[in-house]
């Protein structure tokens, strides 16, 4: 084997030097390491189904892979959208895939559908932050580590042959840069074929006139740009969905029998099933998972991390290294903490000569109603003596006036027996005499 050394020799335009080994070498088994180290870990692949309830969600997640997905069916009485998420690990040959299914539950039966997106985006934002955290830690196990990062997003268009609703257009703008939007019309048998093409250019040219990006089956790998391209041009796809198999021939398919005839779900001339299933699971799959991680987890990631305060170049475009960042961060955040330690300083100083100040008023209002009592007290008991002393004259007066009454009356009493011994004996010397 041969190898061509591209070194200085090639840099000095002296072309390549072609080097004999002596031996096999054999990184060309490179690949194949890979390849057997993928396969030994296992894959992951996450999908979420976005539509309104009783579209045929889960039957088509069931028809897709073959199998019967536990899961009871949603009402149409949910008072908020929510998100019900499943995992299931499947086996095909050697190659494991835990599969992820998040279905929407209660999406478009409220009356107020406005908030109806936000638990879709929180939810593929949450799988994002999840992932974001395992990255930054410091022992990180990402090989590990289960990825529920929303890998590829269907949105299940109600089949009325008319135009997008305002619900769906809203939600997959809201959507289109946080996670692939693979559009699809559901119960397509409910749909002529005339109006199914109608219905796809109107779906195709509202999407475009009002912004809203979908995921297109990447070209650029020659092995699959012809097949990719082909079927850009069917989105979105008209798909049926059934799990009941019917003999159809001599053979058992996947159909829908209805009292006029039989849809038959992987009959390409009946609807997109297979077209949807090949460009989802066998083609395109891992370009879905890549597009995850390198754009949509990649915005998250820049967005999240600017929010942070980290940046990749200072305000002169210099580079910024994360060390940088940390101790610009640290000295702003020290710098806010000490004007936040001053403010509070400040406002406690302001709010102890407050409280001081008023302590200062009410003790001068409690001194100036101390005076006024003190002087009502005084003359309260100005007047109350002058009253004393008014009582104890009139006491004095009232003695007085007795002690001449009580002198009176005894002198009086001493002159009235006096007279009455006279008149004794003058009635002893004469009887005649009347006394009364
Ligand atoms: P979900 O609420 O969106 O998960 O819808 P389901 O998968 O529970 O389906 C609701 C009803 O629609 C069931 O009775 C299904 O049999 C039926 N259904 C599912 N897919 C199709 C389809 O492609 N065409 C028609 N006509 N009916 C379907």
């Amino acid at each position: 084997m041969n190898f061509l050394i591209r070194g200085s020799l090639h840099r000095h335009g002296e072309g390549c030097r072609t080097v004999p080994l002596a031996g096999h070498v054999g990184f060309d088994s490179l690949p194949d390491q890979l390849v057997n180290k993928s396969v030994s870990q296992g894959f992951c692949f996450n999908i979420l189904c976005v539509g309104e309830t009783g579209l045929g969600k889960s039957t088509l997640m069931d028809t897709l892979f073959n199998t019967k997905f536990e899961g009871e069916p949603a009402t149409h009485t949910q008072p908020g959208v929510q998100l019900r998420s499943n995992t299931y690990d499947l086996q095909e040959s050697n190659v494991g895939l835990k599969l992820t299914i998040v279905s929407t539950v209660g999406f478009g039966d409220q009356i107020n559908k406005e908030d109806s997106y936000k638990p879709i985006v929180e939810f593929i934002d949450a799988q994002f932050e999840a992932y974001l955290q395992e990255e930054l830690k410091i022992r990180r196990v990402l090989h590990a580590y289960h990825d529920s990062r929303i890998h590829a997003c269907l949105y299940f268009i109600a089949p009325t042959g008319h135009s997008l609703k305002s619900l769906d257009l809203v939600t997959m703008k809201k959507l289109d840069s946080k996670v692939n939007i693979i559009p699809i019309i559901a119960k397509s048998d409910a749909i002529s074929k005339s109006e199914l093409t109608k219905f796809k250019i109107k779906i195709t040219s509202e999407l475009v006139s009002n912004g809203v990006q979908i995921y297109q089956f990447p070209t650029d790998d020659e092995s699959v740009a012809e097949i990719n391209g082909t079927m850009n041009a069917h989105l979105p796809f008209a798909v049926i969905g059934s799990t009941e198999e019917l003999k159809i021939g001599n053979k058992m398919m996947k159909a829908r029998q209805y009292p006029w005839g039989t849809v038959q779900v992987e009959n390409e001339a009946h609807c997109d099933f297979v077209k949807l299933r090949e460009m989802l699971i066998r083609v395109n799959m891992e370009d879905l998972r890549e597009q995850t991680h390198s754009r949509h987890y990649e915005l998250y990631r820049r967005c999240k991390l600017e929010e942070m305060g980290f940046q990749d170049t200072d305000p002169d475009s210099k580079p910024f290294s994360l060390q940088e960042t940390y101790e610009a961060k640290r000295n702003e955040f020290l710098g806010e903490l000490q004007k936040k330690e001053e403010e509070m300083r400040q406002m406690f100083v302001q709010r102890v000569k407050e409280k001081e100040a008023e302590l200062k008023e009410a003790e001068k209002e409690l001194h100036e109603k101390f005076d006024r009592l003190k002087k009502l007290h005084q003359d309260e008991k100005k007047k109350l003596e002058d009253k004393k002393k008014s009582l104890d004259d009139e006491v004095n007066a009232f003695k007085q006036r007795k002690t001449a009454a009580e002198l009176l009356q005894s002198q009086s009493s001493q002159a009235g027996g006096s007279q009455t011994l006279k008149r004794d004996k003058e009635k002893k010397n004469n009887p005649w005499l009347c006394t009364e």
